[in-house]
Parts: structure tokens; sequence; C-alpha cells
């Protein structure tokens, strides 16, 4: 390509928006556009980075066995009515008509539709396992669609969807998907940690996400400092807490307890206690599909309810805040709320709370606490796991310390078992002659995402620092002066030679200052300049590294040696 011909406006300004360097130096780099709100379109640099991603995970997936497939992203909303989801989705889910009144979906992900193509195809055990995947466009009606390509309401994901007649036959794919995303990752040059993940509205059992650490990340991970155990802050697990401090030993007996404020801080102070000792109240409104309703959490008065893990316990759609006529209308008293004696509300118990003794809670009676209370009386039911784990807890494998990071999620792979075949009806005959429905994996990567989240990775002030896998060109010849015609020719006919090799190589043969094009060779961020310069005539050109900045004269007739190392 002759930089000449290039279609890259790249700019001096951000948009006003732009916050992150990836979402900066994409739209600076002329790499992407934006028509709207979450919605960008990809010029020619950013759709050779886009398919070089698609190329590695293309390959990859190939590899494995899955078979790649194109699906519709209009979905007629029947398919949706048959899996359940039309109702639950939210808003995430643009929801449109025809004009015929017909009602569709743009497809968020895949599941109805792939379910549809394989249903009365496939009939029988032995047409399984079978796994198909496509890379093509979503669209999520993100509430915030924010950083540019990390963030989208359309973005491009690959999206893989595996049929079994068994669930251990699930899990030997979900564990070479599992080995496939680490190939994948690992090949794109990242960081990343596989994390155990919470399922999302996406539903099943078992999932792990693939966490790309960075700073501006906006998932919460925590990572154990001894062993492997990663996991999103929305799932992760802990040793069972424990106090080095005496219990608060009573008998069961309701005491008098005048707070302004039944905060845990002064409750355990006018006790001169632990908080560990205390149980605290997280009151939430629980948002269903067509009611809602008051639901109350106790864990812990040192710990803190993780939202995500509170609302898979409630089975809702969302919780939000309670306001103060909910809870005079469900009979609660805040700041004295216990799971003793409660009205008749809806109420989960932290699972390290299980069996306890000696603990203090609330009388649901205002300025009245009970003391020496045990955890013995309480269906299983009630315990669920709700505290969000922080910096320093135990590791749930190991007795190493947890620390926590920042992550982007780039991947996702869920054991979907059952659920959306035996809603949508599809069966197979299993080896006894039996109709079962299928039992089925799904598994995602934001390939649109991934091209920001290498630029996070990568860059510096000045702009992006692609590796070779990713670059949209490896090398970029500067003329420093068009006017020198010895300098231009010979880089013309590197050029050409290089081209005719099917070198990835760009001509930077612009009639403009050698500072200007080497601002743009910053910004783009291509692996390598060779700069074709004054020293050309004493045989020598300068090689630049990108990456580590390291410049070296090459002589001439030494080029091509150099140049392989290059490629
Ligand atoms: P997130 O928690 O970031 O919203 P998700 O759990 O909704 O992600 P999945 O439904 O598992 O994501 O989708 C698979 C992959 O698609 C994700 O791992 C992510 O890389 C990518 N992805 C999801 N939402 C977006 C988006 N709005 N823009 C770009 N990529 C996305
Ligand atoms: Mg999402």
């Amino acid at each position: 390509m002759k930089f000449s011909k290039l279609f890259a406006p790249t700019t001096k300004e951000a948009p006003k928006d732009a916050m992150l360097p990836s979402h900066i130096f994409l739209i600076r780099g002329g790499f992407i556009s934006q028509t709207g709100s979450g919605l960008y379109n990809f010029l020619p640099l950013g759709k050779r980075v886009l398919d070089k991603i698609k190329d590695v995970v293309k390959e990859e997936m190939d590899n494995a066995g899955a078979q790649e497939i194109s699906m519709g992203v209009v979905n007629p909303a029947e398919l949706w009515r048959q899996s359940g989801r039309y109702d639950v989705y939210g808003k995430e889910l643009l929801r449109f008509r025809d004009r015929k009144d017909n009602e569709f979906v743009l497809g968020p992900t895949h599941e109805e539709v792939v379910v549809d193509i394989v249903r009365n195809r496939v009939n029988s055990y032995k047409q399984l396992p079978l796994h198909l995947y496509q890379i093509n466009t979503k669209f999520r009606d993100e509430a915030r669609p924010r950083f540019g390509l990390l963030r989208g309401r359309e973005f491009i994901m690959k999206d893989g969807y595996s049929f079994h007649s068994s669930m251990e036959d699930l899990k030997r794919e979900f564990d070479l998907m599992e080995k496939t995303y680490i190939q994948i990752f690992t090949r794109l040059g990242l960081d990343f940690r596989a994390v155990a993940a919470d399922s999302g509205a996406i539903g099943g059992s078992g999932s792990k996400e693939f966490m790309v650490l960075a700073k501006n990340g906006e998932d919460d991970i925590l990572i154990c400092d001894k062993c492997e155990y990663a996991a999103n802050a929305e799932a992760a697990k802990r040793a069972k807490k424990t106090s080095e401090q005496e219990p608060p030993k009573a008998n069961f007996a309701k005491f008098y307890t005048p707070l302004d404020e039944g905060s845990i801080e002064n409750l355990s102070n006018f006790f001169k206690i632990d908080p560990f000792y205390t149980i605290k109240a997280v009151i939430k409104k629980a948002i269903y599909k067509d009611r809602s309703e008051i639901v109350l959490f106790f864990v812990r008065g040192c710990d803190d309810l993780q939202e995500v893990k509170a609302k898979n316990a409630a089975d809702a759609l969302e919780l939000v805040e309670a306001n103060a006529e909910d809870l005079k209308k469900a009979g609660i008293i805040a700041g004295f709320c216990g799971p003793v004696g409660l009205p008749d509300v809806k109420f989960f118990i932290d699972n390290e709370l299980k069996e306890e003794k000696n603990l203090i809670c609330g009388a649901n009676e205002r300025d009245y606490h009970y003391v020496g209370v045990s955890m013995f009386n309480f269906k299983d039911e009630r315990y669920a796991d709700l505290v969000e784990v922080k910096e320093g807890d135990l590791c749930p494998c190991c007795d190493g310390r947890l620390s926590l990071t920042k992550g982007i999620e780039v991947g996702h792979i869920f054991q979907l078992g059952q659920k959306y075949s035996s809603a949508m009806n599809a069966l197979f005959l299993d080896q006894n002659g039996k109709s079962q429905p299928f039992f089925m994996g799904c598994y995602g990567i934001g390939i649109s995402r991934l091209a920001a989240v290498m630029i996070e990775a990568n860059h510096d002030e000045k702009g992006c620092i692609w590796n070779k896998q990713c670059a949209p060109y490896i090398l970029d010849i500067i003329i420093s002066n068009v006017k020198n015609e010895a300098g231009r020719e010979f880089a013309v006919k590197l050029y050409e030679d290089l081209k005719a090799q099917k070198k990835e190589v760009i001509l930077d043969d612009r009639n403009e200052r050698f500072g200007f094009k080497m601002n743009d060779f910053e910004l783009i961020g291509f692996p390598y300049a060779l700069i074709v310069g004054r020293e050309f005539d004493e045989g020598k050109v300068e090689l630049v590294s990108r990456a580590s900045g390291v410049k070296e004269f090459v002589d001439v007739d030494k080029l091509s040696e150099k140049l392989r190392e290059v490629f």
C-alpha cells in the first residue's frame, strides 16, 4: 500500500468524550470512525487489524473442530418467546416491527437462532457432538455505550454453540474451548487470566471469563498470589473468614440498644465487639418480570453484599434501592433488622453465617437487638453466597491471599446444559432410543473489543504500538525527502520487491515533511519504520522499532538479512 493512496484520516484532536488511550488513538489514527452513540465504522487500517484478529480466532476454532456459519442479525421475536428470553432480557434487546407488524429483535447473542437451525435437523446421538460458530455483528442497546470499541452497541463477536449427547461430552468440549481460548489470546500476545465467572443473562451453570489485565478495565478480578485461582468479583469465593477477637458470649436475649442510627459501627462500639460478630441487613427491592418485592440479605457486619450474587440468590431481574414507603409496607425497621422474628418477607443469609453462634443482630423493633443468636433454625434454601470478596481475603483453594486487579473481559465460555434446548423443544434420540434435549455450551469472544484491548495493553503517549500479529502493516518505509531522486527510487524498488514477496509493507511516499510522516508512524503504531534519509547517500538506511524506540543504521547491502528479522 502506498500512503499517498491510503484512506487513513489521522487527526491531532481526539473526540471530547474519548478518555481511554484505545478510544483516542483508534480515532486519531484513522482506524475507526463514529456514526452515533456506540456505533462505529472500520476504515481500511481498522479493517486490516480486525481481519487479523478474526483470522487467528478462525484458525484456532477450525483447528478445534468447530464449523463456521453465518446467522442473521435480525431475529424473529417468536424464537425469543420460545426460549422465554423475550420478556426477561431487558432493554439491551432492541425490539422492533416490520411493515406487516411482525415483531423482531436485533440479535445480541444467538442461542435461539442456532437452536432453531439444529432442531429437527440433528435427530440422533450419532450426529453429535456438533459445534457451530460465527464471527458476526451483534447489537446490544447498552445503557452506557462508552470507551469506543470496548463497549459499543453494535460490535463484532465470535460466538460458538456446541451440542452434545451428555453432560460429560459438554464438559470435554468446554475444556477444549478453554485450551483453544488460551491459545488464541496467547497468539495475540495478551497478558490474560481465565477466571471463574457469573453466568449473567445467558444463563446456565459453569462459566469462565477470559480477562486481559489492564488498569482501565471495567471488571474487578481477584487473583491468588500463590495458586492458579482467579475469579471475577461477581463470582469470587474465599476461605471462610475468622476473627481473632473473642466472641460476645451470652444467652439468647433481647437487649435495649438506644442507637441514634442502627449502623454496624455504632452497634459494635456499643457492645465493644468485633463487627465480625454482628449481622448486617441489606434491604433491596427485587424486580421480577411482572412484580417487585422487598428482599433482605444478611451478611456479617464486617462484610459487604455483592450485588450480582444477591441478584442471583433472589433470582431477580434487577435489584434497586427500597424507599421508606416500601419498608413501611413490608413492616421493616431499617437499622434494627435481623433474621430472627422477621415479618413475612423474603430473605437470604450468607453461607458463612451457617451454624455460627454468639452473634448480635437487630430484633426487628426500634432500639432493640438480640444477643447470643445462633444460626441453626433456618432452612438450607435461605443460605447463599452473598459476600463481596476483598483484597487480602484468603484464597478458597490454598493458603494464599487474594489481590484485586482490573481486567477487560475478552471472552466468556458457558456450560448451558439443557436450558435452551428444553425450552425450545430441541431433542435428539439417545443410545437407548429415548428422546432428550441437547446438552449445549456457548463460547464468545469480543472481536472488535479485542482491537481496542490490544491498544490498552500496548501504547505510549504518542500512539498505538501494535505487535506483529495484529499490526495493519509490519513495515512503514518512509521516504524522508521525496525530492531525493536516488533515495526515492530505492524505496519504491524495495517496496515493490517486498510486496511481491507478500510482505505487509506500506510506503510513505507523500510529499510531506519528515516529521509529519514520523508522527503518523508513531500514532498509527506500525511495528517498524525504515527511513530512507540523508544517510542513504552513504549507503545507509535507518530501522526504527516502534515498541523499543531503538534506531539503528543498516548498510543497504545487509538490509535483506535485517528485514528477515523484521518480518
Ligand atoms: P460485559 O460484562 O462486558 O457486558 P457480557 O458478559 O455481556 O460482557 P458476553 O455476553 O459473554 O458478554 O459476550 C461475549 C463477549 O463479547 C464478551 O466477552 C466481550 O468481549 C464482548 N462484548 C460484550 N458486550 C460488548 C459490547 N457492548 N461491546 C463490545 N464487545 C462486547
Ligand atoms: Mg454485557
